[in-house]
């Protein structure tokens, strides 16, 4: 069978801290299984092209089906846990990644091995160890948009470019780190382009 020429150049892994997902002016709700650790959380592996624009929705024939990742639900709820609104199991959250963003990467990675491959990227990559190496803790104060990018080449070897967002008083915080993945999702490589939006020189990082 003819399978469908990989229309994207590299991944970005996007993990989200969750106490800056929350303490905007919108809220969230945790998870119907619990409040999730005080951790970064997965958002997505994203596919990604070079001049950085990006595929999404690459198949409808092949919607989101929870019991291909059935063996791996606990290791879900834990690592990528869902905060948006209403509660829920996150089978929501999940469904529009794999439907959004793993349709694009089918040719590379099937549903469970999408799911699979994101989680074992984040057990390669402890972000708030490498924070907290550099004394970098969610804690409520600010840091150097600098020293929290050194902090995670120190530790990963890899440039890494945050996206900030702002809490319910308009502060700059700590919202998401990309770092990026090859086109195979074997390893991580250095960026080939970085997303846009500014962060100011000193970010929050709240806590949760
Ligand atoms: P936002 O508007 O919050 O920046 O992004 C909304 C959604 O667009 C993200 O959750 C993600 O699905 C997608 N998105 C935003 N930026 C990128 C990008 O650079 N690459 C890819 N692949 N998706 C992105
Ligand atoms: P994106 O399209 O940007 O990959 O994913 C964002 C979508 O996932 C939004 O529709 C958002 O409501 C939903 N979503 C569900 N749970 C979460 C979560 O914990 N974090 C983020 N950023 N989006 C979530
Ligand atoms: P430079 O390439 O000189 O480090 O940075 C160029 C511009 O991009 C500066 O305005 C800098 O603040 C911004 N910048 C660098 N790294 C990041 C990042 O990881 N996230 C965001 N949001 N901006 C960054």
């Amino acid at each position: 069978t003819l399978s469908a020429a990989q229309d994207f150049d590299f991944f970005y892994f996007v993990q989200q801290w969750p106490g800056s997902y929350c303490d905007t002016k919108q809220g969230c709700c945790y998870p119907s299984t619990g409040k999730p650790a005080s951790d970064f959380g997965i958002h997505g592996l994203w596919p990604n092209r070079n001049d950085g624009s990006y595929p999404s929705n690459c198949d409808s024939s092949n919607p989101f089906d929870a019991s291909k990742i059935s063996d791996l639900t606990s290791h879900m709820q834990s690592e990528w846990p869902t905060l948006s609104c209403p509660s829920n199991n996150g089978l929501t959250f999940w469904g529009h990644e794999w439907d959004k963003h793993g349709t694009c990467s089918e040719s590379v990675l099937n549903q469970h091995d999408y799911f699979a491959t994101t989680l074992s990227f984040k057990n390669e990559l402890n972000l708030l160890q490498a924070l907290s190496s550099a004394g970098i803790q969610p804690n409520g104060k600010k840091y150097s948009l600098s020293s929290i990018k050194t902090a995670i080449k120190q530790a990963s070897g890899y440039t890494s470019w945050i996206e900030c967002n702002n809490d319910s008083s308009g502060n700059s915080q700590l919202y998401q780190i990309y770092v990026c993945v090859d086109s195979s999702a074997s390893r991580f490589i250095e960026c080939p382009v970085f997303p846009k939006g500014s962060c100011g020189s000193s970010i929050e990082f709240p806590s949760f």
